[in-house]
C-alpha cells in the first residue's frame, strides 16, 4: 500500500472498458460531503481460478479515503456527544451541577455557623459579618447586585424599648420588675404625682363611694387575674388617671410576676412596623403585697377585710388618700437589617424570575444555659445558605459559559426570618423584580441534616408547598426528581394545614401569599432544632450536596422550559 493518491479507475478487469470517471462523478454528486475519497489505488487482485490470467482490477478506498472519513468522525463524533450531553434535553446541566459539591458546601456552611458570627441574630454583629460573606461570594462570581445596584436591600425593624417605669411614695422608689410590674406601653412625660385611693374590689358600688376622678386608684383583684381586668378598665371609666393593681398575697407569687416582665423585655420580637406609644398615663402598675402597705400604711389584712364590708356603708370613703408619684417612658429601637441579592440576567424570557431562597440569620446566643450558648445554625440555615451561594455559582458558571437560563435568576439570602419571616416579608412588599413576574420561589431552610424518621432511608427531603399530586407544579417537580434527583421526595408536611403548618413557617409563604408558586426544600425537624448542637459537625454533606444539586436541576428546568408553571 502507499499513501499517494491519484484518479484511477473502477474497474473489474472482465467488464473492462467502463469509463471510470462517469462512476466517480456519479458517486461526488450522490455524496458530495465525502468530498474526494475516490483517490484511489489499484490492487491487483489475480484470480487463480481456470488458468491464470483473469485478473481483476479492484480500485479500493485509497489511504485518502481514510484520512477524509477520520476528518468527518474528528467533526461529527465530538458534535454529536456535545448534541447528547448539552442539546436541547438537558445543555449541560450534569456538568453545572456536579460544581455544587460537598467539599464546597462545607466551607461555606462552616464560615457562617462558626462561632465567630454568633447566631447570627439579626440586627447583631454577627448577622451583618454573614451578609458581608454572602455579598463578597456574589461578587466574586460575578452577578450583580439589583437592588438600586446593591447586593443588599436594607431595612429596618422597630422593637418598643421600655425605659424607666416606677411608683415613688415618700421619696422611695420602686423600680419595674422589682416591687412594681408595669404593664403597657406608655410615656408618661415626666414624673407624674397624684392622689391615691383605694376602690376596693373596683366594683361600680365602690366607685359610687368614692371619687377616683384624676388620681390613681388601688384595687384589689382576689383570685390573681392580672390580664385583660374589667376592674381596670371600670376604674378608667370613673375617671382614673393611673390605676395600681393588687393581685398577689405573697412576695414569691409577685417575683413570679416581675421574673416574667424582665423575660418579655428581653424577648420582645421587633417587627416591620412601629410600635404604637400608648397615650400617656395609659398602662397599669402591679404591685407586690409588701407594697400595699408601705403605700397606703394600712395592712394587707386590713384592707382585704375593708374590701369585704357592705359597700353601702362606705367603708373606702373612710381611709385618708396619700400621695404617689410614678413615671413611665417609652422609646423605639430601630434595628438595622439587610437581604443579600444576586441576580443572573436570563435570556430570551429574562423579565420571568426564579427566585432560589434561604434565610442566613439565626437566633443568636442563648440568654441562659450551661456550656455553649452559640446556637450555631449549621443546618438552620447555614446549609440553605450554602447551598443558595453554590447554586448562584452554578449558574454563573453556565452564564459564562454562554449556556445561561433562559429566565433570570434571583438568588436572595433572607433576613430576620427567626423573628417572624421579617425579612421575605419585606421583599415582598418591596419585591425587586415583580410578583407578577415571579415564576416560582424554591426556598430552602435545614436540608443538610436526617430526622429521626429517616435515619436509614435512602436520601430524601421534605417537598412542601407544591399541593395536590396531579398539580401541575407537583407533576413538574417529580419530573425533575425522576429525571435528574432520584432522591426520595417525602411529602408528609405538604398539606397546607398539616398540624406542623410549615407550609407558613418559612420565607416561601410570603411568595405563596402572592400567589408565587412555591417548593420547600426541608429535611425535617430534629433533636438539634433551635440549639446550640445545631453544629456543622452533624451535616451530611453529601445529602446536603445531593439535595442542592436537585434544587439546582428544578431551579435550571424551571428557568429554561417553555411555558412557565402556573398554579392550577
Ligand atoms: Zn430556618
Amino acid at each position: 500500500m502507499h499513501f499517494s493518491a491519484h484518479k484511477g479507475n473502477l474497474v473489474a478487469g472482465i467488464i473492462a472498458g467502463i469509463v471510470e470517471n462517469e462512476v466517480v462523478t456519479a458517486l461526488r454528486t450522490a455524496i458530495p460531503r465525502l468530498g474526494n475519497p475516490w483517490n484511489m489505488k489499484r490492487v491487483y487482485l489475480c484470480s487463480s481460478g481456470f488458468g491464470a490470467g483473469i485478473v481483476f482490477w479492484i480500485e479500493l478506498l485509497s489511504m485518502q479515503f481514510i484520512i477524509n472519513t477520520m476528518r468527518l468522525f474528528l467533526f461529527f463524533v465530538p458534535a454529536a456527544l456535545l448534541m447528547v450531553l448539552f442539546g436541547t434535553e438537558s445543555t449541560g446541566v450534569e456538568s453545572y451541577a456536579s460544581r455544587i459539591t460537598a467539599p464546597s458546601l462545607k466551607e461555606k456552611v462552616s464560615v457562617l455557623a462558626s462561632d465567630s458570627l454568633e447566631g447570627r441574630e439579626t440586627g447583631k454583629p454577627g448577622q451583618h459579618k454573614a451578609a458581608a460573606y454572602i455579598r463578597s461570594h456574589f461578587e466574586n462570581i460575578g452577578l450583580p447586585g439589583p437592588a438600586n445596584n446593591d447586593f443588599f436591600q436594607s431595612l429596618n425593624l422597630y422593637q418598643s424599648e421600655q425605659g424607666e417605669a416606677y411608683v415613688k411614695v415618700d421619696g422611695k422608689i420602686f423600680e419595674h420588675a422589682g416591687q412594681v410590674v408595669y404593664y403597657g406601653k406608655a410615656d408618661s412625660k415626666g414624673e407624674v404625682t397624684l392622689p391615691l385611693v383605694y376602690a376596693g374590689l373596683g366594683r361600680d358600688e365602690d366607685f359610687n363611694t368614692i371619687n377616683v376622678d384624676g388620681k390613681a386608684v388601688l384595687i384589689r383583684i382576689e383570685d390573681g387575674r392580672i390580664y385583660n381586668l374589667p376592674e381596670v378598665a371600670k376604674a378608667r371609666q370613673y375617671g382614673a388617671k393611673m390605676v395600681l393593681v393588687w393581685n398577689t398575697d405573697t412576695e414569691s407569687a409577685f417575683n413570679i410576676l416581675a421574673d416574667q416582665a424582665r423575660e418579655y423585655v428581653s424577648r420582645e420580637r421587633p417587627s416591620l412596623q412601629k410600635p404604637k406609644i400608648s397615650a400617656p398615663n395609659a398602662g397599669s402598675f402591679v404591685v407586690s403585697p409588701g407594697l400595699v402597705e408601705t403605700l397606703t400604711g394600712i395592712a394587707p389584712g386590713k384592707l382585704k377585710a375593708i374590701s369585704r364590708q357592705d359597700p353601702a356603708g362606705s367603708p373606702l370613703s373612710k381611709l385618708n388618700p396619700v400621695t404617689i408619684s410614678y413615671k413611665t417612658t417609652m422609646g423605639i429601637k430601630t434595628v438595622e437589617t439587610e437581604n443579600v441579592l444576586g441576580y443572573l440576567e436570563g435570556t430570551t424570557l429574562k423579565d420571568e424570575v426564579i427566585v432560589i431562597s434561604a434565610h442566613y440569620d439565626h437566633i443568636g446566643v442563648s440568654a441562659s444555659g450551661n456550656g455553649d450558648r452559640i446556637n450555631n445554625g449549621a443546618d438552620d440555615d447555614a446549609s440553605g445558605t450554602a447551598a443558595v451561594m453554590q447554586l448562584a455559582g452554578a449558574f454563573a458558571d453556565a452564564k459564562r459559559d454562554g449556556r445561561g437560563p433562559r429566565r433570570s435568576v434571583l438568588f436572595i439570602a433572607f433576613t430576620g426570618e427567626e423573628k417572624g419571616l421579617l425579612g421575605s416579608e419585606y421583599y415582598a412588599d418591596h419585591p425587586v423584580f415583580p410578583m407578577e413576574n415571579t415564576v416560582i420561589n424554591l426556598n430552602i431552610d435545614m436540608i443538610g441534616r436526617r430526622d429521626p424518621q429517616h435515619e436509614e432511608s435512602k436520601p430524601y427531603v421534605y417537598i412542601i408547598g407544591t399541593g395536590e399530586e396531579t398539580s401541575s407544579l407537583n407533576k413538574f417537580s417529580e419530573y425533575v426528581n425522576e429525571k435528574f434527583c432520584k432522591l426520595e421526595f417525602d411529602y408528609t408536611y405538604n398539606e397546607k394545614e398539616h398540624p406542623s403548618r410549615l407550609f407558613y413557617r418559612s420565607d416561601h409563604w410570603n411568595f405563596a401569599k402572592n400567589g408565587v408558586p412555591v417548593i420547600f426544600y426541608f429535611d425535617g425537624i430534629h433533636g438539634d432544632y433551635h440549639k446550640p448542637s445545631d453544629e456543622v459537625d452533624k451535616i451530611e454533606f453529601d445529602l446536603l450536596a445531593r439535595r442542592s444539586q436537585c434544587i439546582f436541576y428544578t431551579a435550571w428546568e424551571a428557568a429554561n422550559r417553555d411555558k412557565r408553571i402556573v398554579l392550577d
